[in-house]
């Protein structure tokens, strides 16, 4: 376990802005600069003869600010005193087109007096004025931002040193420490050493020490602690902790989904590793959906991602030995399963999310018994949704879940009833019995460079279904993905694919083999059920 600390920049002050001071800069005191700082941006102007008025002035949004310190020089006999301003602007890449987030350091020295407590003291002001006006120049877009992580504040970081291709910590140290420690965060780094550790220490820990959860890898990582949080006897609190992602992983769909819902342009790899670091020193904190998904066995999972079977599936299982190359995995991966297609054959059902019959989340009454939340029953079973862990096939010896004890785990699951009765008669039945893919997505992207359901935001209670349906070509699934890359594949007329907005689905396989994953991890093959809650959880997005 790592700690680090950091001086905490100033943030809570009042200051008077608009202010103006003139300063040298840290690394050459022949150069003056007029600093000039609104509400809204610091303005750095060179100061030069007349003639040249006008040139060598910078204008930095304080909205791409993550924190201004002040500090002493590195010389213990100097009286001058200096701030240091972080900002991550966006500037174009460098050998390509479009843009990044890109870090941007200004520091600049206060030697007005002989005095270094007077010096210091200025130092400090402009610091907590910057800091204070990055802090106040909230995201732009609209939508239910639900609160922001109080400074000073603590994060638990936790980082799975098998994501990706191995380089998690290495990513950490490279990019993520120095923003942090530049935004004044402390935090506790936990390296995990095995599958399920992070989802039990969330599970046994003390949230109160904790601003916020944050979780370096794929998204499996974050799997295994929002279900560590929904196992606790206070889950309703619990999984209120603010979560953070930074994309470590070779699945990082939901970092790219918080990425996207900015409304900035598409980004990877360790840009989007940046954009995400500069989200959680932002630290706004808004409201997520969760999906309960249901097995025969009577185990109940929580899911921020996806639900998938056939095709999609399939691709993420079976590249899980390509892991090495990141997440180019998910494109080698298509490419080699698109040639050998294969049909599954089962049954979908749902409840649509605008249900033209009566209101879209109406429970279920009278003709069956909805869904108890049921508890895992075998400790040992409780970890086990189960990358490459569980067989296919109910290998688990499954049990209806109307057999499970009303233990509640979770919020009551309303509009399902037990997986052994049918599908409520308002419910929506696919007549086709035999699919290449179903996939229920509640983020935008299902992987870094897959939009898969663009209109899908954090918390628009929808579950986005799409199925294709036995029948389509190799070329036209490969016209799919290739669309999917850009969110276009919706518009496509393509008669084998399906697409609407649930709000619960069920689905049945009768093929005796195949693959279901649970965001991207591997569980039970049989029948699920899902149900959407809407703003159960809190994610720290932009
Ligand atoms: P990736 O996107 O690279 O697959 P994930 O976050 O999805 O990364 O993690 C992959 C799997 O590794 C998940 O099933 C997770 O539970 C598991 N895991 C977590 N920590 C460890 C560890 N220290 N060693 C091995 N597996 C781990
Ligand atoms: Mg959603």
């Amino acid at each position: 376990m790592e700690h680090a600390k950091t001086d905490a920049p100033v943030r809570n002050g009042t200051f008077h802005v608009p202010m103006y001071g003139e300063f040298t800069s840290r690394h050459n005191r022949k150069t003056r600069y007029a600093l000039s700082l609104t509400e809204r941006d610091l303005t750095v102007q060179k100061i030069t003869s007349s003639s040249q008025a006008g040139r060598g002035k910078v204008v930095f949004n304080l909205r791409d600010c993550i924190g201004c310190r002040a500090h002493r020089t590195d010389e213990p006999a100097d009286v001058a005193a200096c701030f240091t301003a972080y900002f991550y602007p966006f500037k174009k890449r460098w050998a390509s087109s479009g843009v990044s987030r890109q870090r941007v350091e200004q520091c600049f020295e206060v030697a007005s007096t002989q005095d270094p407590h007077w010096n210091l003291q200025e130092a400090q002001r402009w610091a907590g004025a910057i800091s204070d006006g990055s802090v106040r120049n909230r995201p732009q877009k609209t939508g239910a931002l639900c609160s922001e992580v109080q400074r000073p504040c603590k994060f638990l970081v936790l980082l799975n040193p098998q994501s990706g291709k191995g380089q998690a910590h290495i990513l950490f140290t490279r990019h993520v420490q120095g923003m942090l420690q530049e935004a004044g965060v402390p935090y506790t780094l936990i390296i995990t050493e095995r599958q399920n550790h992070a989802r039990e220490l969330v599970r046994e820990a003390d949230l109160s020490q904790w601003d916020a959860l944050v979780i370096m890898s794929g998204d499996g990582l974050l799997f295994e602690v929002v279900n560590g949080l929904m196992e606790r006897g206070d889950w309703e609190q619990a999984i209120r902790t603010p979560l953070g992602v930074l994309p470590g992983g070779s699945g990082n769909a939901l970092a790219a989904s918080i990425h996207h819902y900015a409304g900035l342009q598409p980004v990877t790899s360790e840009e989007l590793l940046v954009s995400c670091g500069f989200t959680l020193c932002k630290s706004f904190v808004w409201r997520m959906d969760l999906t309960s998904v249901h097995m025969a066995s009577g185990l109940k999972m929580f899911s921020f991602l996806s639900l998938a079977w056939g095709f999609v599936a399939d691709v993420d299982i079976e590249s899980e030995k390509y892991r090495r190359v990141g997440p180019a995995r998910f494109t080698l991966g298509t490419l080699i399963r698109l040639t050998s297609l294969r049909v599954y054959r089962g049954k979908l059902s749902y409840l649509l999310a605008e249900d033209p019959r009566g209101p879209s989340n109406t429970s279920v009454q009278n003709s069956s018994t909805p869904v108890r939340p049921t508890v895992h029953r075998d400790p040992s079973a409780r970890n086990q949704p189960f990358r490459n862990s569980c067989n296919s096939n109910n290998a688990l010896n499954p049990k209806r879940s109307s057999e499970s004890p009303a233990s509640v785990l979770g919020p009551p699951d309303s509009l399902l009833v037990p997986l052994d009765q049918p599908v409520p008669a308002h419910w929506t039945v696919v007549p086709d019995e035999a699919f290449v893919l179903v996939l229920a997505v509640y983020q935008s992207h299902l992987a870094e460079d897959l939009l898969a359901a663009p209109a899908s935001r954090l918390e628009d209670g929808v579950i986005h279904l799409m199925y294709v349906k036995a029948g389509i070509s190799r070329a036209a699934l490969l016209r799919l993905f290739l669309a999917m890359e850009k969110g276009t594949h919706l518009g496509t007329s393509c008669p084998h694919v399906e697409y609407v907005k649930v709000r619960a689905l069920r689905l049945e396989p009768l093929s005796p083999k195949g693959t279901i994953t649970i965001d991207g991890e591997l569980v039970e093959y049989g029948p699920v059920q899902a149900q959407i809650h809407c703003s159960l959880a809190r994610l720290i997005a932009g």
